[in-house]
């Protein structure tokens, strides 16, 4: 069981809540008119105003915790960043009443923390691209201690209760603390109080018939080495194509059986963020999954805001593990 009501866990799910929420919000409200012009505007806003909330209740429920956050103030700050801070700081105060644009900056730069021994890890909108299509974003928040991540929490807002595709719909959020399992509930607010029901991957055993999840952007990873490795497998069924830490999500939930991170032949020295896999990598763990590297060493977030040490991603059901990392070998991934 997970104990709902530690502080660490009970802060952060509710961070993730009014953060995903507010997203969730500037999604249904700005993107449509945006999308004819091509117009990136509404994700920049969802994305500072979402860090901009976690940060503000971080600062008031843990006054000397150290957050590290994707995104920092610097261009609100300027004259040309004027009219998106005030979008921001408008849609900030449906949380956080009585904001003012020099606060808002405030709690967005606190986020500009190196991660120390102990940190806060956020991605405030993971996948831009999926939320500028209307497609698939999530808001991930994870605790890590000594490298390791202890607590991850992420909110889906176009993904229901029963993680089914639902776009516009009440959202979910899944949480893992290490040691105590995975667990999902709605992320929309509720004046009942929240069922959590456990997550736990898929038992398939054969590799020919993993379903496997890649990244909806080509550019994020490299298509022709993922045709290789499904044919080193003898898998035959299309990947999944999918924006954000959702992958992890679906394969803690036993929707797919391999997510792979292979590196693009036009990025071969990219390496992770850590906001970008601090929380989908402990809710597959604590579903019974494994995540590795390509090269089947353990992620180690110590190294700063990049995994340094370690190339691309390979999470699966476990049970495939080892196959899958032959199976990388053999193609030279
Ligand atoms: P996904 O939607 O799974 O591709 O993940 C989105 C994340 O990919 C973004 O948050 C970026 O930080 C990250 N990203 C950006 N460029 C690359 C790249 N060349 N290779 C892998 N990931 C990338
Ligand atoms: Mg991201």
């Amino acid at each position: 069981m997970i104990n709902i009501k530690e502080p660490k866990i009970e802060f952060a799910i509710n961070a993730v809540r009014q953060a995903a929420s507010l997203a969730g919000d500037i999604q249904r409200e700005m993107v449509s008119v945006a999308i004819t012009k091509d117009d990136r505007s509404p994700v920049t806003v969802a994305d500072f105003a979402a860090q901009a909330v976690v940060s503000s209740l971080l600062g008031k429920r843990f006054p000397d915790a150290i957050l590290v956050g994707e995104e920092q103030a610097g261009a609100l700050r300027s004259p040309e960043g004027r009219e998106t801070l005030d979008r921001v700081t408008n849609f900030v105060n449906r949380v956080i009443l009585g904001v003012t644009p020099k606060l808002v900056c405030e709690y967005i730069d606190r986020g500009d923390a190196a991660p120390g021994k102990n940190y806060w890890t956020l991605d405030p909108i993971d996948g831009t691209k999926g939320f500028l299509r209307r497609a698939q974003y999530a808001c991930a928040l994870a605790y890590v201690e000594d490298g390791k991540v202890q607590l991850g929490v992420l909110g889906c807002p176009n993904m229901n209760s029963d993680l089914r595709e639902d776009i516009g719909g009440s959202g979910s959020l899944l949480v893992a603390k290490k040691g105590s399992g995975s667990w999902m509930t709605e992320l929309r607010e509720s004046q009942e109080g929240y069922q959590y029901s456990p997550l736990t991957v898929s038992t398939r055993l054969e590799p020919k018939h993993a379903r496997l999840m890649r990244s909806f952007e080509s550019g994020h990873t490299n298509i022709s080495q993922v045709d290789h490795f499904q044919e080193e497998l003898g898998s035959k069924a299309d990947p999944v194509r999918m924006d954000s830490q959702v992958k992890y999500a679906l394969l803690a939930a036993g929707q797919g059986e391999i997510y792979l991170r292979l590196l693009s032949p036009d990025r071969m020295d990219y390496r992770e963020k850590i906001w970008d896999q601090a929380a989908g990598s402990v809710i597959v763990e604590e579903a019974g999954g494994r995540v590795t590297d390509l090269d089947g060493n353990s992620l180690d977030f110590s190294q700063g805001r990049t995994l340094k040490k370690n190339r691309g991603i390979c999470a699966t059901n476990g049970i495939i593990h080892e196959a899958a990392l032959t199976a990388l070998r053999k193609i030279n991934a």
